[in-house]
């Protein structure tokens, strides 16, 4: 590799880290009580369908959960709501939004997801699912996640200014249901007491969700309690910055396929996140061992944070910029997250899976 190839990697990935510092993924866990073990598990319907997989898993454990609907997936699926709301001492329902826009301004896309792109857009996805959700249930949701569960800073306050909380997440199981089964499964067994986990409800044909519910009936026979985000005070850290690689997406870029917009960003073609989906899983299953190879899957060993905030930002973001360049947080936004620079990451780390998004 020559300089000139070497500067312009190192260019870009400045370039890419001032664009994240304007974006967060904020964590969400909450304090079980002393000799509990209990994890929150949340699950988000974007578009598409009902995986009874996991269903079935939840109803036969009496498994509680909390479930966050799009409008999308509530008109698509109304019988399927109506199944969630016949069992409220175990499901909670809460807002994803109305057409899975990313509540993002300062960004094109996230994760091949066109963003919202204005602050007026936000505020209409934000209201449209909780109109929705309000209309079909009589109740009104109280949080609200984000489409890829990523904010732009002035989104995060505009989003508190409608009195809603933002739902983050401590653990990733599924990243977008694009993990096989075997890897969820596992990473659903590692969840610790007090986790908040995120997976998908709505790709039945997916490998990810028969390595939710399998994980869901391990941690069950293995005395684990579940809980709403209702029946706990969760924590929220909204000031957490972009932990995850490009390829560590929370949702899904083929599923929900928000409605088209412009042209400028280039449409995903049928089969591009299959044939960039993983293809590996090659650990064993969760229960084969203790001697199993880290799953492949896993990102590359980050740096360590600052032990107090659990921050790290790795410089690799891939986010498009909006034409004109607006990437300061709004005036006046009031998420003043600390960000700590990152620490110089090896030059070429391994590619631990293809990255999802082009
Ligand atoms: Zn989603």
């Amino acid at each position: 590799m020559n300089r000139f190839v070497l500067m312009a990697a190192g260019l870009a990935a400045l370039f890419a880290q001032s664009v994240a510092a304007a974006q967060f993924e904020p964590k969400l866990s909450f304090k079980p009580k002393p000799g509990e073990r209990a994890v929150a598990l949340t699950f988000d319907a974007c578009s598409g369908a009902f995986d009874d997989r996991i269903f079935e898993a939840l109803m036969q454990g009496e498994v509680k959960a909390t479930i966050f609907v799009t409008d999308r997936w509530i008109r698509h699926n109304p019988g399927n709501l109506k199944l969630l709301e016949s069992r409220p001492d175990l499901f909670q329902i809460e807002n994803h939004g109305a057409n899975h826009v990313p509540p993002v301004t300062d960004a094109l896309e996230v994760f091949g997801i066109r963003s919202a792109g204005t602050i007026e857009a936000v505020k209409a996805e934000v209201e449209g699912g909780s109109r929705s959700i309000q209309a079909a249930t009589g109740r009104r949701p109280v949080w609200y996640r984000g489409a890829t569960a990523r904010y732009s800073t002035d989104a995060m306050k505009a989003i508190a200014d409608l009195k809603f909380r933002i739902a983050g997440y401590s653990l990733n199981a599924d990243k977008g249901a694009s993990l096989p089964a075997g890897v969820v499964q596992r990473r659903v067994q590692q969840a610790k007491p007090g986790d908040v986990l995120i997976a998908h409800i709505n790709q039945p044909h997916r490998s990810s969700g028969a390595g939710v519910a399998a994980g869901i009936r391990a941690l069950k026979a293995g005395g684990w309690s579940f809980v709403k985000l209702e029946d706990v005070e969760p924590i929220e850290d909204n000031r957490r910055p972009l932990i995850v690689e490009p390829h560590e997406t929370t949702d899904q870029p083929d599923a929900m396929s928000a409605t088209p917009r412009k042209p400028a960003v280039p449409a995903r073609k049928p089969g591009d996140e299959l044939k960039a989906a993983p293809a590996i899983d090659p650990a064993p299953p969760a229960d084969a061992g203790a001697k199993a190879a880290p799953p492949a899957a896993e990102a590359p060993a980050s740096p360590p944070a600052a032990p107090q905030e659990e921050v790290e930002v790795r410089p690799s973001m891939q986010i498009k910029p909006r034409p004109g360049g607006a990437f300061q947080p709004a005036p006046g936004a009031a998420w003043p997250g600390q960000i700590s620079a990152p620490k110089a990451p090896s030059p070429a780390p391994p590619p631990a899976e293809p990255r999802v998004n082009p």
